[in-house]
């Protein structure tokens, strides 16, 4: 499906099927000589059909555009190499320029996030061909730019401002056009759905604290001007700002709920995540497939995470598993 947003930008709807997420958005800007492409969808057989014919519709050359890729999440990138021509830019931030030129991927810490994460013991295994996001990832590319923080991107008469939004990814880059008020939101901020948090590493040894990232680029982007928000999934939001404040209530209400679930215990992160509520339709944990188990996981752990940044929340290190409590 094709929707013209504005004169000259087009929403791709690219379908990614048996995953919840139903759908990726593609942007294109059709500019005077170049054109911009924003986040492309898996490489597999349905998403290059559904971007194959959105190229023909809309009598795209390739040849002339140039790609924007979000986050690393195949679901965005997957098909940046199927889509990319020699000469071409593939703008990107620097987590995911290093994952799309083969240099660096989550294939490295994955089999420990596994363990420490207490999920073997629920069944999960170790196996990352299953995961989609490694299945369906792009083949290398070479011709990556790495965008900072206030690049401009200019695409006939939009100029596109990146904004790094590091939460739901280390790297998550958001475009704000400032003359028109849209903001390209990536997976940073979704409408009907939550964008799922993590944490890229493993959790014993992890520096970061997403979530907090994730609220202070909210603030960001809360800071900004925006009449239209064209996200990475689901529909185009025109209320940005009171979007912010249901995320920020979402994580607040998981944080609350996350504690109460700990109550006195030293719980995993997967026993966690086993105990929380999920807008899934299957109701009970054992059911879950693999890959909602491992995001589900991720998920708890993002916030144990942050309790533990917090001081709220201790953790420790048993047998190559972590464990978390709250603090005495
Ligand atoms: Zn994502
Ligand atoms: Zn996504």
């Amino acid at each position: 499906m094709i929707e013209q947003i504005r004169e000259n930008l087009y929403r791709i709807e690219i379908p990614l099927p048996q995953n919840p997420l139903k759908a990726l958005n593609s942007y294109f800007i059709r500019g005077t000589d170049r054109n911009i492409l924003i986040d492309t969808g898996f490489n597999r057989d349905e998403c290059r059909a559904a971007m194959d014919q959105a190229i023909k519709t809309l009598d795209i050359s390739l040849e002339n555009t140039d790609l924007f890729i979000t986050h690393i999440h195949s679901d965005h990138s997957g098909l940046a190499g199927y889509l990319t021509r020699p000469g071409n830019k593939i703008y990107t931030g620097l987590y995911t320029k290093q994952g799309l030129c083969g240099s660096s991927n989550m294939a490295n810490y994955f089999e420990d996030l596994i363990k420490q994460s207490g999920l073997i013991e629920m069944g999960v295994t170790t196996d990352i061909m299953i995961h989609p996001g490694y299945r369906y990832r792009s083949v290398p590319v070479s011709n990556l730019i790495a965008v900072q923080d206030d690049t401009m991107i200019r695409v006939r008469d939009f100029a596109l401002q990146c904004i790094n939004t590091t939460g739901h990814a280390p790297d998550h880059i958001c475009l704000y056009d400032a003359k028109h008020k849209i903001l390209f939101s990536g997976d940073h901020i979704l409408g009907g759905i939550t964008p799922n948090n993590t944490i890229w590493g493993v959790p014993w040894t992890i520096q970061v604290d997403y979530l907090g990232e994730y609220f202070k680029s909210l603030d960001i982007i809360d800071a900004l001007d925006v009449e239209l928000t064209l996200p990475g999934h689901r529909g185009i939001l025109s209320d940005c700002h009171g979007r912010i404040k249901e995320l920020k209530i979402h994580h607040d209400n998981r944080l609350d709920s996350i504690l109460d679930i700990l109550g006195t215990r030293s719980m995993t992160g997967a026993e966690v995540a086993s105990e929380m509520e999920w807008d899934i339709d299957i109701k009970s944990w054992q059911q879950f497939p693999w890959a909602q188990k491992l995001f589900a996981a991720g998920e708890a752990l993002s916030h144990l995470t942050h309790l533990v940044f917090k001081g709220i929340v201790d953790k420790c290190l048993k047998n190559g598993i972590v464990y978390y409590q709250k603090t005495l």
